[in-house]
């Protein structure tokens, strides 16, 4: 493989691709495959920050119709993605590469709270950090959280990581006659209102100038291939 174009990437891993087969919950050898995935990006020389979804335990807004409240369910979503951060942070270890969780929440017992301080540190000692807890705030989602948290870290761009190889105008998987889209810009994918990621992540993203890469997680190395410029994604960018 050729060298990487990036220095610093944030990666968007969704919760839901952890479950696996099984639907709900964390499918471990899922979770060793994306871990080997990761270790071999950051061999490549990248820094590599991680924000990790929930939708694999629990989502905010499924419970808000359920006498629970939203930022109530929201609160319980994120903590829900910092037992995702723990698993994967473990699962990275176990396997000899250091990483590092770091949560929105102060909760000194689980995990030292994320600042950037912190995160440039770690980073620089070659650890992949694991950012667990969302923004820390009800009402936004993990994709917002990742480029949140590359504008505020540096990174170069903001890595999605899901099931469909790229921005599609309908669900591929529903509509057969769905068409994929190579690149976008920002207000593009905001106004087409495509489902692949929500639109307070996208408005950041054009506020901060931040590309953001959509993939496929499926294939093993798929990583690697978009740090290096191989890979197949839909470009995001202004
Ligand atoms: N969440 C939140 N604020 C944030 C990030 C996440 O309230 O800044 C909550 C929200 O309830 C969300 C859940 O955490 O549904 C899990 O995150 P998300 O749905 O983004 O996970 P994914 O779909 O990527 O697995």
């Amino acid at each position: 493989m050729t060298d990487p174009v990036y220095r610093r990437v944030v990666i968007k891993l969704s919760g839901e691709y952890l479950a696996g087969q099984q639907g709900f919950g964390i499918d471990q050898p899922t979770m060793d495959r994306v871990a080997d995935d990761l270790i071999a990006a950051r061999e490549l020389g990248t820094e590599i920050a991680v924000v990790i979804g929930g939708g694999n335990i629990f989502r905010g807004v499924e419970v808000s119709s359920r006498g629970v409240s939203r930022p109530t369910g929201d609160t319980m979503g994120m903590l829900a993605t910092m037992m995702n951060c723990l698993a994967l942070e473990a699962t990275i270890e176990r396997k000899g590469t250091p990483a590092k969780a770091l949560s929105a929440f102060v909760m000194p017992e689980v995990s030292e709270l994320f600042t950037r301080a912190a995160a440039h540190k770690y980073l620089a000692e070659g650890r992949i950090l694991l950012l667990g807890g969302g923004t820390g705030n009800p009402f936004f989602t993990t994709d917002t959280t990742a480029v949140l948290r590359a504008a505020e870290i540096g990174a170069e761009v903001v890595l999605k990581a899901t099931n469909v190889d790229g921005v599609y105008s309908a669900d591929p998987k529903k509509d057969p006659s769905a068409t994929r889209f190579d690149r976008l810009t920002h207000s593009q994918a905001i106004e087409g209102g495509y489902k692949v990621m929500d639109a307070t992540a996208f408005a950041l993203a054009r506020e901060t100038s931040l590309p953001i890469i959509v993939f496929s997680i499926a294939e093993p190395g798929s990583i690697g291939a978009i740090l290096c410029g191989a890979g197949h994604g839909t470009i995001v960018a202004g």
